[in-house]
């Protein structure tokens, strides 16, 4: 589970990390943490399909191990996968080796060049290693699906704008709540006009390396 730091902080923190995307037209970029795992992924993969929706999915190098065939059903069904990891270490609390080799073992299971810190949290020494072998992948929103009072309908009209990318979890733990979220989110999307990709298909925004504090 992903306890979010203030984005201001983080921004600072990894000056050549992505926030946000380009926004070439009104698309947005879903993101799933913590995944694959048998009973939600092919959930959220019908969801998406439903609305002809793309996504990424930062597995976690131990699911995907045990569940080879849904980081091929993710691949296959058009979506982006992306590094989270083997074990979900924080890296505030685990030495530079051992974080680096937590997610070389991860890479061997979960194609793509993207990573996405567990917890966002990661030291100077680790991102200066990770940043030139990936692409590393932050989020414009977070959504708080993995808290047991989150209420799907209210956070579903959170403020989005083009470019944005959100983080939801790909986990038992949140299911009842990131599912109905989901949901939500892409039938607003489908009168809204947005259109969901995956993080493989567009360049990030030149602006978010700059540290900005604006969302
Ligand atoms: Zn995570």
């Amino acid at each position: 589970m992903d306890l979010p730091l203030p984005l201001w902080l983080l921004k600072k923190m990894l000056p050549d990390a992505t926030f946000t995307m380009a926004p070439q037209g009104k698309t947005v970029f879903l993101t799933f943490d913590d995944g694959p795992h048998p009973d939600t992924t092919p959930q959220i993969l019908e969801i998406l399909d439903r609305y002809n929706a793309k996504a990424t999915f930062f597995c976690l190098g131990k699911q995907a191990e045990k569940y080879p065939q849904l980081v091929k059903a993710i691949l296959y069904a058009g979506h982006a996968t992306g590094n989270h990891s083997y074990s979900h270490p924080n890296g505030w609390l685990t030495g530079r080796k051992k974080y680096i080799d937590d997610i070389e073992k991860a890479s061997a299971l979960v194609p793509g060049g993207l990573f996405r810190p567990p917890y966002g949290r990661i030291t100077p020494g680790q991102y200066l290693t990770l940043k030139n072998k990936y692409r590393i992948i932050m989020w414009t929103r977070q959504f708080a699906d993995y808290k047991k009072g989150f209420v799907p309908s209210a956070a579903a009209g959170a403020t989005i704008a083009p470019g944005d990318i959100l983080v939801l979890h790909d986990s038992q733990k949140t299911a009842g709540r990131t599912l109905p979220l989901l949901d939500l989110l892409l039938k607003r999307f489908e009168i809204e006009g947005f259109i969901c990709r995956s993080l493989n298909m567009q360049q990030p925004s030149p602006a978010h390396n700059k540290g900005s504090l604006i969302q």
